[in-house]
């Protein structure tokens, strides 16, 4: 008995050693620093320009009702006043409508270019605004209005760069297109779809693109102190499914024990019962293993020995909505469908589930899961709408490296990690056709931020102006 004791507790011993010399491995990967210079920058004047820029009403309206064109028109004859230089450097194609495309010709033919991309549409405008919401009003440091962060902040920022740089002379190694789509908002079929289209007929091949996706992300993971520069390397898909449940109709007066609407809704208690299949693996593993070495004692020995604490890990981040989200496919179920009338029996009953696709997951994975959790005859299941994961980009190559450099130089001390977008972007199509697709928006991002994507008091700070002017510079530079 007291060697058997003796054996585990040397076993035991042991294992303390593995989890500790694992920990005191575990160190963030100091990639050598490059030395950049970070030019002035005045972000006076690229505030000016955005608060003109807000005044445009290109609103893209869900539900096809249409915008106006004219407003589109606007807006782009502006962007030839707004940056001269850069307009005379670059060749422009409108594509798809009111898309402008702009090839900035690079000195080296051999190498393949890349793709600038943002949107200029906007999404309509909601709750008591504290400004004018398209008046672009400079004040307390902040320009204000719809638009102001999604994302024509970004696209004033990254227009003005070119325009600077090619003031100051300089004209880019590799062929270099920028575009400034119309219609993200409402899914890109008219703006990104016709960038890849006009691609695709002049057989020109893409290294890599950059869109929105993310942020420089400030007291968002309250385990680290950095700030995180989450350099998103791939997107999640959408898929909308509508569930019936079937039932004998007639009047309420006379119910049958099992009815269309108590089918339904076993339907659904079913199927929240399990989430779909999900863990640290593939994109959400490189995430959180990159964060991992920055964070407080105890979660570094939990990331450093994965082997042994996966689960536990799996389930205290399954327990937060926003890091479920980036561990698995999510489910949600959002409209419901039955009886037109309080007195009738319907004999279907629907509810629409919007799923959001991993990358690891795909139409029959997800339709799989929903048979497996719902056990019922009598139920029909119906996709409405797919558009699958993007695939998921190299985060060890020169691309990557250079998005980070170029972060650390403008950003000071952050962390960069590769991301998972959970919406949807424009780089969802880009991803189909560029060999990588990133997606960053230079700017520094915190908690209260989110609620001003698609909010009320949308605004973006000056100071972030300049620094996403500083980072576009930078990157450009190194092209
Ligand atoms: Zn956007």
């Amino acid at each position: 008995m007291k060697r058997i004791l003796k054996l585990v507790g040397l076993a035991f011993i042991g294992l303390l050693c593995i989890i500790g010399f694992n920990t005191v491995r575990y160190k963030p990967n100091n990639t050598q620093r490059v030395d950049i210079t970070v030019p002035d920058v005045n972000a006076e004047i690229v505030a000016q320009k955005l608060s003109t820029a807000i005044q445009f009403k290109t609103i893209s309206h869900p539900f096809g009702e249409p915008g106006r064109p004219a407003a589109y028109q606007e807006f782009i004859d502006w962007l030839e006043i707004a940056f001269p230089n850069a307009s005379r450097a670059m060749d422009q194609t409108i594509v798809g409508g009111f898309t402008p495309l702009y090839h900035w010709k690079g000195t080296d033919s051999t190498q393949s270019p890349i793709l600038i991309s943002g949107h200029y549409d906007v999404v309509p405008i909601e709750g008591d605004w504290s400004r004018d919401p398209w008046a672009g009003e400079i004040s307390d440091g902040y320009v204000w209005g719809r638009g102001a962060l999604d994302m024509k902040g970004s696209v004033v920022s990254y227009m003005h760069a070119i325009d600077l740089l090619v003031a100051s002379g300089f004209q880019p190694q590799r062929d270099i297109y920028v575009a400034i789509t119309q219609d993200e908002e409402i899914g890109g079929a008219g703006g990104a779809a016709a960038v890849i289209s006009y691609f695709q007929d002049n057989q020109i091949e893409i290294d890599w693109s950059l869109d929105e996706g993310s942020f420089v992300l400030s007291d968002i993971i309250s385990s680290i102190d950095a700030d995180i520069a989450s350099i998103n390397v791939a997107e999640k898909g959408y898929m909308t499914v509508r569930i019936t449940a079937r039932g004998q109709g007639g009047h309420s007066s006379l119910p049958h024990r099992d009815t269309a609407v108590s089918n339904l809704a076993k339907a659904i208690v079913q199927l929240q019962e399990e989430p779909v299949a999900g863990g640290l693996t593939d994109v959400s593993a490189s995430f959180f293993d990159t964060l991992g070495p920055h964070m407080g004692l105890a979660e570094r020995v939990l990331f450093a020995n994965t082997w042994l604490f996966k689960p536990i890990l799996e389930r205290v981040l399954s327990a937060q909505n926003t890091t479920d989200a980036m561990l698995r496919t999510t489910k949600a179920p959002t409209m419901l469908e039955g009886s037109e009338a309080e007195n009738v029996l319907p004999q279907e009953a629907s509810v629409f589930v919007n799923f959001r696709l991993h990358p690891r997951d795909n139409e029959q994975t997800v339709l799989n899961h929903i048979k497996s959790q719902i056990h019922q005859d009598h139920i029909d299941i119906e996709v409405l709408d797919v558009s699958g994961a993007s695939s998921v980009s190299a985060h060890t190559n020169d691309a990557f490296e250079r998005l980070s450099a170029s972060a650390q130089a403008v950003f000071g001390d952050v962390v960069v990690v590769p991301g998972l977008t959970i919406g949807g972007t424009d780089s969802g199509r880009y991803s189909k056709y560029a060999k990588n697709s990133y997606r960053f928006m230079p700017i520094v991002f915190k908690a209260d931020d989110i609620a001003l994507l698609h909010g009320k008091d949308e605004r973006i700070s000056i100071e972030n102006l300049r620094k996403a002017v500083q980072y576009y510079m930078v990157l450009l530079r190194g092209l």
